[in-house]
């Protein structure tokens, strides 16, 4: 199994070393043809703004909606953002694939970046969350599962198919949301 890192901009690196640490192949992935080698894909963290600029620029962003309902993607931080169907912000045009909408850097400016142990649905053992200007969701599907939550907030989702994360899990040595996305793969 392939899972690919979308590696254009922001923290793709660590993504890549936890793949690896799981023993799976990671592709970086930078152009069409590194995406359709790909079962899963990660968007990290970074800037959404950013990313889908880069994402029209390199052509990337038909490819990953004519391939979205085959493989699975997990979106972390700007990654969630752009996962979403926000259309509030005028810089920014997100993918869509996911029914939730999202404040950007809802939990905070850089200087308030925090950890916070998280308890997830699916796992006994707490994960701490780094939250740096993460995005907070304001609202979702009822199709959609929520899998953690701080302070009454949703801050991990799942459609069944895709994962959106708002703080960074590729800070912590708890591997479980990596995994969780991995059996999601492994199970369709
Ligand atoms: N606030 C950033 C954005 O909306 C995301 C920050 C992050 O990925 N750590 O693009």
């Amino acid at each position: 199994m392939n899972i690919g890192v979308l590696s254009l901009q922001g923290n793709y690196f660590e993504h890549l070393k936890k793949i690896e640490l799981l023993e799976f192949k990671s592709i970086k992935v930078k152009t069409k043809n590194d995406l359709f080698k790909c079962d899963g894909l990660i968007i990290p963290g970074g800037e959404s703004t950013t990313m889908s600029k880069l994402l029209d620029y390199q052509d990337l962003r038909r490819s990953i909606l004519d391939i979205k309902d085959k493989i699975h993607i997990m979106g972390v931080c700007a990654g969630m953002v752009l996962l979403s169907k926000t259309t509030k912000y005028n810089n920014l045009k997100t993918l869509s694939i996911m029914d939730f909408e999202v404040e950007r850097n809802g939990w905070g400016r850089q200087i308030n970046s925090f950890n916070k142990k998280i308890k997830l649905s699916f796992s006994a053992k707490k994960i701490m969350g780094t939250f740096i200007r993460a995005p907070k969701i304001i609202s979702y599907n009822d199709r959609i599962e929520c899998l953690a939550m701080i302070d009454n907030e949703p801050i991990l989702l799942t459609d069944g198919r895709h994962l959106a994360c708002s703080f960074h899990p590729e800070y912590s040595d708890n591997l479980s949301i990596y995994k969780y996305f991995l059996n999601l793969i492994n199970s369709k």
